[in-house]
């Protein structure tokens, strides 16, 4: 009963829902435009928001950053957890998706808190680090494209201050990880990461079976 995780039926996950979830009217509305897209599933679960939201308080964070940011769900939970003065450095690629974030960001009240850098992800990182960004955040939300997971996570971790957090969105990728009949590149690189992640003296490490599967990690 207890020394293992509850399966999640949909009515005890309607039941935690019911029973926990706090999304607000703007985040509600992000939620039923981004529905529209085809692309909708990229956004993370609302619990996971509210999640990434209370560790940023934990953390109290000042220094944030995202690496894929959609159509702002997750980071209008994490920028509404910071302080006034707080920032969050949101990297994506897409011009059609962030204008829809920059759009509710404004409604939120949250613009002046976040600086948006649209260039591949793999560059951005390295030009926070030759900026002089090595140790400076605080926590970091790696949820972009997969296949480039393990370099995203070699640069966080050094861009990741001592006692850090950094969390990694979609460890499970729908259950595919553990399904021994699939094999493409991201299946591929989320085996290995998570694999590498396990052995990696450099943190602290714990899975999470929330949304999608996250990877928590804490820098030591
Ligand atoms: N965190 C978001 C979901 C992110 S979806 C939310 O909660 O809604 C993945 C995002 O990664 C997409 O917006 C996509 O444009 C972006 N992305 C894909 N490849 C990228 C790259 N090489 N560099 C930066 N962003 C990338
Ligand atoms: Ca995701």
């Amino acid at each position: 009963m207890s020394t293992h995780t509850t399966r999640l039926t949909l009515s005890l996950y309607e039941w935690m829902l019911d029973n926990s979830l706090r999304e607000d009217e703007l985040l509600k509305q992000l939620r039923e435009e981004t529905a529209e897209l085809s692309e909708a599933n990229m956004q993370v679960a609302p619990e996971q928001g509210q999640l990434l939201a209370m560790l940023v308080q934990i953390s109290k964070a000042k220094k944030v950053i995202e690496v894929g940011v959609f159509t702002g769900y997750s980071s209008i939970c994490m920028a509404r957890a910071l302080p006034d003065r707080g920032k969050l450095t949101a990297c994506d690629i897409s011009e059609e998706w962030t204008s829809v974030a920059r759009r509710y960001w404004e409604k939120a009240g949250i613009t002046k808190k976040i600086n948006l850098i649209l260039s591949p992800a793999s560059m951005s990182l390295v030009q926070l680090l030759e900026k002089g960004g090595e140790g400076k955040y605080d926590l970091i939300f790696l949820d972009a494209d997969k296949e480039n997971y393990d370099f995203y996570y070699e640069h966080c971790l050094q861009l990741c201050k001592s006692g850090g957090i950094i969390i990694i969105d979609n460890m499970f990728w729908d259950g595919r990880v553990a399904d021994p009949c699939v094999e493409d590149q991201i299946v591929r690189a989320l085996r290995s990461l998570a694999n590498k992640l396990k052995a990696d003296m450099r943190i602290h490490f714990t899975m999470v079976p929330v949304g999608d599967g996250m990877g928590l990690i804490l820098k030591k």
